[in-house]
């Protein structure tokens, strides 16, 4: 049995960024760019007005104050045609090019025409120095300047960035496919009332939830039979993509055919059994096919330990994948609200609730009745983590905890 960093440092050690590949933009949320992304334009493409109101020259006023000729109108999209003169106004659009000449926009509010004389704006605005009102061409983005850096994780605010420069497709590393596969002679689907000694599959649609988080291209495989011939098809299925994350049969039981039914498709074991509470059954190991890996991930079947597990350690192997290196739990500092007792050698990650007390957060365990039990899982946000061995913990006492 390993410790979670050892286990942590193998799968890190197995796991490589994907070959980068082109993909539309508009599917590229949560990838990580593999290209600099360079702008084909200026932005703005001219130099702008930032209000409705009137271009003119910011010297024609005398104490913010000017009668002047209006002499045309720009909407956004359209361009001016005259250029201002000294007197002369232009009525103008938010986001329309200001006309040659122009030093700054009064805003529309700060204006008025006579109904008598159409032809006439009076200007009162004290605050109009040269400037005012007007973005300068390129004051955005350059042509040619490097916007979006290799590495950058496309944020729906880089979808606007690449689309502004426009890009419809995009350079990144792509998302690993990743394969969900349950076994177990138990397990029916959701929408079956189960039977005497019979469960719902909850793993499998929680897994495959997971992956598709953390930004995996989730590919459900279904139940699989405790049957060699029946697990046997599906892992090869499996086994062609990136990632094959499987639920159950890594115990000691005697239809607990994970590893061996792995190990005869030539899936090298890089560890099996983790010192972690929930957890400990953990199974990993790599299939080398020359050109490509696949990681494969033997989850034990109880819900709350295929959950742990994932988050662990199969969310990391994910990041890895996707050239992120964000993707690890956040973790937080924190003390308990209420005294605990851990017992046993392994660590724990026990699940528990944060609670805002004053101007800081505290932890309270909640009453969970550990592994099988994912219905209390609902009422919390971290896990606790509890070095192995006996202690009794104070109220107030420091913790650390993982973020859910
Ligand atoms: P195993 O790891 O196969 O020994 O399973 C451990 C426990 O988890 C057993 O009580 C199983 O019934 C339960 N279990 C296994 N697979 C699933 C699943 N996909 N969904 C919910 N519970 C499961
Ligand atoms: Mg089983």
């Amino acid at each position: 049995m390993i410790l979670i960093e050892e286990a942590l440092q193998l799968i890190d050690a197995q796991a490589s960024p994907l070959a980068p590949t082109k993909i539309a933009v508009t599917q590229s949320l949560g990838t990580v760019l593999a290209e600099d992304v360079c702008s084909d334009i200026d932005s703005p493409p001219h130099d702008k007005a930032m209000m409705d109101g009137y271009a003119i020259l910011a010297e024609d006023l005398q104490q913010g104050k000017a009668q002047l000729k209006i002499i045309e109108e720009v909407t956004a999209g359209q361009v001016p045609t005259k250029a201002l003169s000294s007197g002369e106004a232009t009525r103008i659009m938010t986001g329309a090019p200001v006309p040659t000449g122009a030093t700054a926009v009064v805003m529309i509010e700060r204006t008025t025409v006579a109904d008598d004389s159409p032809e006439l704006v009076a200007i009162n605005d004290a605050s109009i120095v040269a400037g005012k009102n007007i973005m300068l061409q390129a004051t955005s983005l350059k042509t040619g300047q490097v916007v979006l850096p290799k590495g950058t994780l496309i944020r729906p605010i880089e979808i606007g960035i690449l689309s502004e420069v426009g890009r419809v497709e995009v350079l990144v590393q792509p998302r690993p496919s990743l394969a969900v596969l349950c076994t177990g002679n138990e397990l029916v689907s959701p929408e079956i009332k189960p039977g005497p000694g019979i469960i719902r599959n909850s793993n499998g649609p929680m897994l495959s939830a997971q992956a598709q988080n953390v930004g995996a291209e989730v590919h459900y495989l279904g139940i699989g039979r405790d049957d060699e011939a029946e697990l046997k098809s599906l892992i090869t299925q499996g086994l062609q993509h990136d990632v094959l994350v499987l639920s159950g049969g890594v115990s000691a039981g005697v239809l607990d055919l994970v590893p061996k039914l792995l190990a005869d498709q030539d899936v090298k074991q890089v560890f099996h059994k983790v010192s972690i509470k929930p957890g400990k059954p953990i199974w990993f190991g790599v299939k080398d096919h020359g050109d490509r890996k696949t990681l494969v991930f033997g989850l034990p079947g109880n819900p709350v330990s295929s959950m742990v597990c994932f988050e662990l350690f199969v969310r990391q192997a994910i990041g890895k994948l996707l050239g992120r290196s964000d993707q690890a739990l956040g973790t937080v500092k924190t003390r308990l609200a209420q005294e605990f007792t851990h017992r046993g050698n392994r660590p724990t990650l026990f699940p528990a609730k944060l609670i805002q007390q004053e101007d800081q957060k505290i932890v309270s365990p909640i009453n969970w009745k550990g592994s099988a039990d994912l219905g209390s899982l609902t009422n919390a946000d971290v896990l606790i983590y509890f070095p192995g061995g006996d202690h009794v913990y104070a109220v107030d006492d420091e913790v650390d905890a993982l973020i859910l």
